[in-house]
């Protein structure tokens, strides 16, 4: 059987968001974790084409580590996220945690030069960690961007989306499942209040 989280919908539109939805509701109780072994982060490091695919197979044979860091690592991003999403700003005490990872990152990461001139990347070498120390990077690239307030949490599952909408008015994650399932709750509770 195909791993579900390798046919994880992917709404974050942007890295680090959608590795934070490897959760498939943040409703206390309600959600079902993806994330729960390292061959779940291989199937979702191929299915988000984070490498290209010669390089995912020399990743993925390398030693496995710890996934309960991985999870850990993200609820971190989470919580920064989710906060932001809520209060429209950054928790000095998330951020710390975020400037405690960074640091562990940057000793991995160089300046590369692309088409589109200098970016941060990370160094060639495979290394079992490598993918979160881009998601780091994703995450660090969004805090710096002017995108930065329209990360939301989604009202009905609670997945962090970034919203891309001309007037940032979207409030779902994805419109044809989380908007259709509220708007039909909408629905039943006008109906029985008649
Ligand atoms: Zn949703």
């Amino acid at each position: 059987m195909e791993n579900p989280i390798a046919t994880l919908a992917l709404d974050g539109g942007w890295l680090c968001l959608d590795f934070i939805n490897t959760v498939s509701a943040r409703t206390p109780g309600l959600g079902t974790e993806y994330l729960n072994n390292w061959d779940d982060l291989r199937a979702w490091v191929r299915h988000v084409g984070l490498f290209s695919e010669n390089e995912w197979q020399r990743w993925q044979a390398l030693p496995e580590s710890n996934i309960e860091e991985v999870r850990a690592f993200r609820e971190a991003l989470y919580v920064l996220f989710e906060h932001l999403s809520r209060k429209g700003t950054l928790h000095p005490k998330h951020l710390d945690a975020f400037n405690g990872l960074l640091h562990e990152v940057y000793p991995h990461t160089q300046l590369c030069l692309t088409d589109n001139g200098l970016r941060r990347g990370v160094s060639e070498a495979p290394h079992p960690e490598k993918p979160l120390w881009l998601i780091a990077l994703s995450a660090e690239a969004l805090l710096l961007s002017d995108r930065l307030t329209r990360v939301k949490s989604c009202g009905n599952c609670g997945w962090l989306f970034l919203d891309t909408s001309k007037n940032g008015t979207r409030r779902w994650c994805n419109m044809q499942t989380c908007g259709s399932q509220m708007k039909a709750k909408a629905y039943y509770h006008r109906k029985k209040g008649q």
